[in-house]
């Protein structure tokens, strides 16, 4: 049995059913899970010292593209709107080797660790020159990090009138096929899964409504969730308006795309009757607010959402449409921008890391994370509050959206993976020099 005991943690920002805030308690970690919470908790195993600081339960990233950390800032995708983005991009995806799929998401996810995350959704759509789902499985398992992989897939081309260039679109009978055979390699739906898997095709523009229904059924013959965008922009809502002939809830109902087995990206455009059908089923939005405002997209409806009981997780998006992977200054951007739209009340700091934790566990329906509490897995970020960042707070929550900017400890699964500051499981610079000299060579 491996234990962990954070002593007399400052702070402590449980996110728990009661929402309740401690002060100077320890945290007794067995096994990976939470095990007691409380004061003079007695340990033979492993001590941090948490004098000096605030503990909240690791971040939840609900939506990336990991692959896209080989293409940040690229120029001629830096001011587009996302259809043109996209068409920049595509050429260049479509380069990319198995090596390269490992190396981005390793960089990607040492990047969300470093910014508190624990658990992480990936959406690989796009699988050129033998990628597979597996190498991007492969290095989350290297990392430590708990991992949503979901099988994402493109089958109408351009010739079919979709947007993707021709050579990146696959068979659909091979992107069901394939789906299986994920889902049976690394599917574990046990409590504590380091790895579900889940099904995503890519977006309403990219494939088709055949194969939308059926991997809903898949999915739902599998257990496993179902993922995609949705009415990310205007440019998408009239698509889905043009060649549907209705609006993207409609759409998504249709094709049995609703539910609390079911998260959706972005969906910015959303209406107040889309709301209102989100609600009622439990079905789930990743909040991208980085992305949305990169792109131009706009600001999405989330006070109304949170409102209406829709859940709401945080995504950073892909690295090309953020630039930037880290996921605490995420929820700070989410709280920002409902106040943009709303005003100062619209969001609380507080709300926003409630989000950031158990509201993107929710949406990935892991029920037993995001919570610093017993019996929940032991998924549990370290800030310091002596940092310069927090020189003169009065309140050491309601300030951590603003910094600092790392994390300084970071627990998964009772596993330290994050140590003062310091990644335990890669070698980062070596990773970092790697992906430059790729960079490089994609650049000749
Ligand atoms: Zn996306």
């Amino acid at each position: 049995m491996t234990e962990i005991l954070i002593r007399n943690a400052a702070y402590v920002a449980t996110m728990d059913d009661a929402e309740r805030e401690l002060r100077n308690v320890d945290i007794l970690v067995k096994d990976g899970v939470i095990a007691d919470i409380g004061t003079g908790v007695a340990s033979d195993g492993e001590v941090i010292d948490a004098k000096g600081f605030l503990v909240t339960p690791g971040l939840v990233n609900t939506h990336h593209h990991l692959f896209q950390t080989l293409t940040r800032a690229v120029p001629g995708a830096q001011d587009s709107l996302l259809f043109g983005w996209l068409q920049r991009l595509y050429p260049i995806w479509s380069t990319l080797t198995p090596e390269d799929m490992y190396l981005s998401a390793q960089i990607g996810l040492a990047e969300l660790a470093l910014s508190g995350c624990t658990l992480a959704a990936d959406h690989m759509y796009l699988f050129p020159n033998g990628s597979r789902l597996d190498d991007t499985i492969a290095a989350a398992s290297d990392i430590g990090m708990r991992f949503q992989p979901t099988r994402g897939s493109m089958s109408i081309g351009v010739s079919d009138g979709g947007l993707p260039p021709d050579s990146l679109v696959e068979r659909e009978a091979d992107i069901l096929e394939d789906s299986i055979r994920l889902i049976d390699t690394h599917h574990d739906a046990s409590e504590g899964s380091m790895c579900r898997v889940s099904l995503a095709p890519c977006s309403p523009f990219s494939v088709s409504q055949n194969l939308m229904r059926d991997s809903a059924i898949l999915a739902r013959d599998k257990g496993v969730m179902l993922h995609t965008h949705l009415a990310e922009n205007d440019e998408d809502v009239r698509y889905s308006l043009e060649k549907f002939g209705c609006r993207p809830g409609q759409y998504a109902e249709d094709l049995g795309w609703v539910g609390d087995d079911v998260w959706f990206a972005h969906v910015v455009k959303l209406d107040a009757q889309e709301i209102d059908l989100f609600a009622k089923h439990r079905t789930g939005v990743a909040h991208c607010p980085c992305s949305n405002c990169r792109l131009g997209s706009g600001i999405a409806p989330i006070r109304e959402m949170r409102d209406a009981g829709v859940p709401v997780g945080l995504g950073v998006d892909g690295s090309a449409s953020n630039d930037s992977g880290n996921l605490m200054s995420e929820a700070r951007q989410a709280m920002l921008l409902q106040r943009v739209a709303k005003g100062a009340d619209a969001m609380s700091a507080r709300e926003a890391l409630h989000i950031a934790t158990r509201g993107g566990a929710e949406v990935l329906g892991r029920h037993d994370c995001g919570q610093i509490a017993v019996g929940k897995r032991a998924d549990i970020a370290m800030w310091n509050i002596t940092s310069i960042e927090m020189a003169g707070s009065w309140d050491p929550i309601a300030i951590l959206l603003a910094g600092p900017q790392k994390v300084h400890n970071l627990l998964v699964e009772g596993r330290q993976i994050v140590r003062d500051g310091i990644l335990t499981t890669v070698d980062l610079p070596l990773a970092i020099e790697r992906q430059n000299n790729r960079v490089g060579a994609l650049l000749e």
